[in-house]
This record gives structure tokens, sequence and C-alpha cells, in this order.
């Protein structure tokens, strides 16, 4: 866990650290007298109540830290977000890492992927972007779930590397952070798996089966009823970070 991953954890857990780092928050990776004496109070006497907000009923977390750094998120133009399954083990070899700029291994370990987001830049492919979707590359952020090597798509088998509910339920949280991030609305043409890229932007795709089945839930089944899952899921976060 890195100084800026703390400093997001306390702010998350409600402590004040002040206004400091490039977005004024007091996440400057910097471990300064504010994050210190925030650790301490947290490690003596654990979150805060929030002087201003109704205690979370029970069961439920308290406001879910952010996912993606800030660091993983430079600036760039960017019109959307494809999400895919890398087809391959359940964590993120240098191939699959070639592929993606974020990638979720089986236990929901996020992962940066080896091109930045800003090669993408939906102004101009840069040198080393992210190949993730065939003619839609630009200005798209490629997301991808560890799993699903020697799946066959009919009849369906998941094979011996199955999408984890795990990694599944990270993926919300990651779309919600890099919309905000980066001004994309959640739509079906803007935050969409691979496998809808053909049907619903038009662009061949070669049979891209990413994502039309969860292995861990057989009655969800086909691109769009998988991608209005997600969508759905991570607008609740949009609009209520605290639905963790
Ligand atoms: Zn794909």
């Amino acid at each position: 866990m890195s100084v800026e991953d703390v400093q997001r954890r306390l702010k998350a857990l409600g402590y004040t650290i002040g206004t400091a780092g490039p977005n004024r928050d007091g996440v400057d990776g910097d471990f300064g007298r504010l994050s210190q004496l925030a650790t301490l109070a947290a490690l003596v006497k654990g979150a805060p109540a929030p002087a201003d907000a109704p205690s979370p009923p029970p069961g439920t977390s308290a406001t879910k830290p952010s996912s993606v750094p800030a660091s993983w998120m430079p600036a760039a133009l960017i019109k959307g977000i494809v999400v895919h399954w890398t087809a391959g083990a359940h964590r993120a070899s240098a191939l699959d890492r070639s592929h993606y700029h974020l990638l979720i291994e089986a236990d929901g370990k996020l992962v940066r992927g080896t091109p930045s987001i800003d090669l993408n830049d939906a102004r101009g492919l840069k040198s080393g972007y992210a190949a993730h979707t065939l003619k839609c590359n630009s200005g798209f952020i490629g997301v991808s779930l560890c799993c699903m090597a020697g799946a066959v798509e009919s009849p369906f088998k998941a094979g011996p590397h199955p999408m984890t509910r795990a990694q599944w339920d990270e993926l919300p949280a990651v779309l919600a952070d890099l919309c905000r991030r980066y001004d994309v609305p959640i739509t079906p043409r803007t935050v969409l798996s691979h496998a809808e890229v053909q049907g619903t932007l038009g662009i061949t795709q070669r049979g891209k089966w990413d994502i039309s089945r969860l292995a861990f839930d057989p009655s969800v089944v086909g691109a769009k009823a998988v991608g209005d899952l997600f969508r759905k899921r991570a607008a609740a976060l949009l609009a209520n970070p605290s639905e963790a």
C-alpha cells in the first residue's frame, strides 16, 4: 500500500488530511503531519462517525475508497471504456498487461497494464497504446478481467480459469472511478463490453464474446444482459460512492 493509498483510505474513513496534492484533496503521496495524525487516530479508535452524515445501516461497509490510484489516470481525452476478459489465466501475465490499461485478477486485485491511458487519447493514438479492441482504441480505455483461458462459447464451458465473483464485483468501482476522472457518461455506447462493440457501435470484432457469460451465474446470458448489469452497478456507485 502506497502513501497515496493510505491517504485515500483515511479520507474515505472521514479523516481530515488537508488540501495538498494535484486534486487539492490531501492525497499528495507525502506522509505529512495531517496524514500522520489521521493515521494515528484511525489506529487508536477506528473510523470516526461522520459529523453530518447518517451512519450506514448495519451490514453495509463504510465509504469505499477509490479503486484506481489517481496516478494511474493521467490527463487524456477519453470517450469510453471497453470491458474484456483476457482469455488467459487468473493472474495478469506480461502479455495480458501489454493489451489493457487495467486488469482485475481473480481475487479482485487491480493491476496496472503496461500502456498508460493517455496513449489512447481520442485526439490521436500514441506509440505503445493499448490495442484492446479492433479499430476502437482511440479514446477508449481497456479494462480486462483475468480469466477464461480455454473457455468455449457454445455449448458454454467456462474452462479451467472461470471468471470469479470477486473480480466481477471489483469491476463497477473501477468503472465508476474512470468515469468520474474522465467525465465519461455511463451509456451503452460509452461503457460497454467487447462483445457489445460490434452490435452497439457497428465495428466488426471477429467473433469476440467477452463478456457474454458469467461463469458464476449461468442465469445471465448475452452481452447486453452482462453489460446492463455492470453499467447499472457502476452508475449506482457514481451516484452514491458509499454504495460499495
Ligand atoms: Zn476483448
